[in-house]
């Protein structure tokens, strides 16, 4: 049962106390509704993964009540502070160097370096933001592949059932995405948005490089290999092998090293990658193993992963 509150101080507070829980709450922001999650948390970013039904983990835009919590988990130069300072709270979302205390859980950054972060001025979005205290992970509140909803009643329709509650805000002003603003080398327009590029250009006194689009934001290539473990991983191995480090799935790899979820949760499982791949490279004394994982729901997006991590690396 999904729940649709009210966007009053009960209604809000009510809201927090969801998000703060790990369950996920759709907001309205000035752009399009928010699917929101506690970004440090890495079972509720696991969950929004699942409630869209992403098939990749793609990085995820942070939402923060004001510029200090963004300085918090980014780093920001003197171009950062100047667009931000025009700009927030607005529809400008702005990808800068990850800020190593930044303590968001990995999935939300796709365990990349860089970090999206933005400042939205929705009244409603501002008092969630506010009575939860902390960085909310907000993806579109659509199905993966599905129009973003501009009123509370287009996320009902495609997500009832999956996700805690809607905030019912009303109509979004803007109803396109935030323009992201790479800024982590160069200044790159990443995806166009809310605010024209020309505004951009002129606070900053020079033209945008365009460089991505909103489906790779990273070439392919290099999320497979810049973040892919050391050690050579294979897929797909459903018992121990003698020298490998063995990262299982389910009951069935009851031997292994580490295991995604004994109980075959593939939510638990999405929490724990990043993590297990980490801890693997820095354990294991030769390959990787990796149990099958289901190709269903959360599996896809896993399989997705692993198949990156697992891809041949190109030579240095
Ligand atoms: P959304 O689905 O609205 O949350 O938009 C997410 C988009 O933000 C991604 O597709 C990327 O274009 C961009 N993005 C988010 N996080 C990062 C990051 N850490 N590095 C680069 N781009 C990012
Ligand atoms: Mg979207």
């Amino acid at each position: 049962m999904t729940e649709l509150l009210n966007a009053t101080e009960t209604g809000i507070a009510e809201a927090a106390r969801l998000l703060r829980e790990g369950a996920l709450v759709a907001f309205p922001t000035e752009t399009v509704y928010g699917l929101g999650g506690d970004a440090r948390s890495d079972t509720a970013v696991a969950r929004i993964f699942e409630a869209k039904g992403r098939p990749r983990f793609n990085p995820l835009i942070v939402h923060v009540a004001e510029l200090d919590a963004a300085r918090a988990v980014a780093i920001f130069d003197d171009r950062a502070e100047r667009v931000a300072s025009a700009f927030w709270p607005g529809p400008l979302t702005l990808v800068l160097p990850l800020r190593p205390s930044a303590r968001l859980s990995p999935l939300v950054t796709a365990d990349l370096p860089s970090v999206a972060v933005r400042v939205p001025a929705h009244p409603v979005a501002q008092a969630l933001l506010h009575a939860f205290g902390g960085p909310l992970a907000a993806p579109s509140a659509n199905p993966s592949g599905k129009v973003s909803p501009t009123r509370a009643g287009h996320v009902m329709a495609g997500l009832s059932g999956r996700i805690a509650a809607v905030v019912d805000g009303g109509t979004c002003a803007v109803g396109v995405e935030s323009t992201i603003l790479g800024l982590t080398d160069g200044a790159a327009l990443l995806r166009p948005g809310g605010i024209p590029a020309e505004a951009l250009e002129d606070c900053l006194g020079h033209r945008l490089e365009t460089g991505g689009d909103n489906e790779r934001p990273n070439a392919p290539g290099q999320l497979a290999s810049h973040y892919a473990p050391s050690a050579p991983v294979r897929l797909d191995v459903a018992a121990p092998e003698r020298g490998a480090f063995w990262i299982g799935f389910g009951p069935e790899a009851g031997g292994a090293d580490l295991n995604l979820s004994p109980t075959g949760d593939l939510v638990e499982a999405a929490a724990n990658l990043f993590h297990y791949l980490r801890e693997a490279d820095l354990r294991a004394k030769g390959p990787i193993s990796v149990s099958p994982i289901p190709d269903r729901g959360l599996g896809r997006a896993i399989n997705d992963r692993l198949r990156r991590a697992a891809a041949p690396r190109p030579v240095a």
